[in-house]
């Protein structure tokens, strides 16, 4: 059968609730037996896709002729879309709005898609959450998404000529994904409920503790959060740590190669599964460095872990994290029997060298931030900018003139700007 060359194409499928449009218009490919996708795009006047494929621009990208082809009305077409919030001249800046929120492409998956091959059986449509780079499993049929063609081993990519099949014929529904526990399908279960889909969760739970502060945060927030969070990770030895540590979590062996489900563990039971996972790094350095575990010439020693962990979410706010992490530091100081911190800094010009007791840690550098009117200076900038010390039972920060200069022209700045 040939394509039509009328307005409307032959068959018009309904899309699916939870369809992607770019799925769907795979699917009217498919069934008008039209030679590729480009087909489609070029009747609807559409240009081609880029990286993230189901995000269409509402500037640039008009629906209405696709609306017409499909017989679809152009809004529930536009539902089934990442809409482009802000573009940006940087690509990497763009945001999209995804299930209501508001979120930057890095959320998105690109240059592969992913799909659960029992969901295809079950209804063969392109759901849009696998393109959420968080979501790692299909919390209805508790298996791992799959990125890669499990016959010709290539990612799955979004140009592909079938929904159900691969360049190579192999048709993804005879994939049977090895089923992993229920631990691992946690976040995206969670995420399925963030985003408001439906479905048989087969008894795992979608919700977190009432006292979770994790629970409260919208899915562009908690996106955020484990995307800040698999940035410290990807520093090897982090990595490894969070390996072993989450490793006892979880009943299969089968694992993904993304670490989002992983991630999210620590946030799971807060704060104590992070703080174990901090105690477990800790311990592991004490084992090997012995009092060097702190401060090491070479390794991510303790100090290392908190600058890297405080900086990859210097620019989200979140409190309850920064707060568990900020009092462990503090604590993690008195328990190597130091009894004293030293602050040297430079203020208007004129060198400041304040001796505090490190038993009152956390309300000290907080007196000293506001009697010499130091916004901005966190803990993570002072373990970034500062030379550090130890030495006669006291940790030294001695930080720069041009760090403090940086950091006052900073504050001048954002005085004009308000
Ligand atoms: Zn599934
Ligand atoms: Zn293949």
């Amino acid at each position: 059968m040939k394509c039509s060359r009328n307005s409307r194409l032959l068959r018009r499928p309904r899309p699916k609730q939870d369809e992607s449009l770019v799925g769907y218009i795979i699917r009217l490919t498919e069934n008008n037996y039209c030679p590729n996708i480009n087909w489609i795009l070029r009747m609807s006047g559409l240009k081609r896709r880029g990286i993230h494929a189901n995000v269409f621009s509402p500037n640039t990208d008009d629906l209405s002729r696709l609306s017409l082809l499909s017989e679809t009305e152009e809004n529930i077409l536009w539902s089934m879309a990442f809409p482009l919030v802000y573009p940006s001249d940087n690509p990497a800046f763009n945001t999209v709005k995804v299930f209501s929120n508001i979120v930057s492409t890095y959320a998105l998956n690109k240059n592969f898609i992913q799909l659960c091959p029992i969901c295809l059986q079950v209804e063969p449509y392109y759901r849009r959450i696998w393109d959420l780079s968080c979501l790692t499993a299909c919390p209805i049929h508790q298996c791992l998404l799959i990125n890669r063609c499990p016959q010709c081993h290539q990612p799955i990519i979004w140009s592909r000529p079938s929904i159900l099949k691969c360049k190579c014929q192999y048709d993804w529904r005879d994939f049977r994904p090895q089923p992993v526990g229920f631990e691992q399908v946690t976040l995206s279960a969670y995420m399925y409920k963030l985003c408001q889909i439906r479905g048989d969760f087969s008894g795992i739970s979608q919700n977190l503790s009432d006292s979770n502060p994790v629970g409260k945060l919208s899915l562009s927030q908690l996106i955020t959060l484990l995307e800040s969070l698999t940035k410290f990770f990807k520093i090897p030895i982090i990595r490894r740590g969070l390996l072993s540590y989450t490793a006892s979590f979880y009943s299969s062996t089968v694992t993904s190669d993304r670490y989002y489900d992983r991630v999210f563990i620590l946030l799971t039971d807060w704060p104590n599964n992070l703080l174990m996972f901090i105690k477990d790094y800790e311990f592991y350095l004490k084992k090997y460095y012995h009092s060097q575990y702190i401060l090491h010439p070479t390794e991510v020693d303790m100090l290392d872990f908190f600058r890297e962990i405080l900086t990859c979410l210097t620019l989200n706010n979140y409190p309850f994290f920064t707060k568990v992490i900020e009092d462990y530091f503090w604590d993690s100081l008195r328990r190597m029997s130091l009894k004293n911190v030293q602050i040297s800094f430079f203020k208007n010009s004129q060198f400041y060298s304040i001796c505090g007791s490190l038993r009152k840690g956390k309300s000290f550098f907080e007196k000293l931030i506001n009697k010499f009117d130091l916004k901005g200076l966190t803990l993570s900038r002072l373990l970034t900018d500062s030379k550090i010390n130890i030495y006669d039972e006291t940790i030294f920060f001695k930080m720069s003139y041009w760090s403090c200069l940086r950091f006052s022209s900073t504050d001048e700045l954002l005085q004009s700007i308000q």
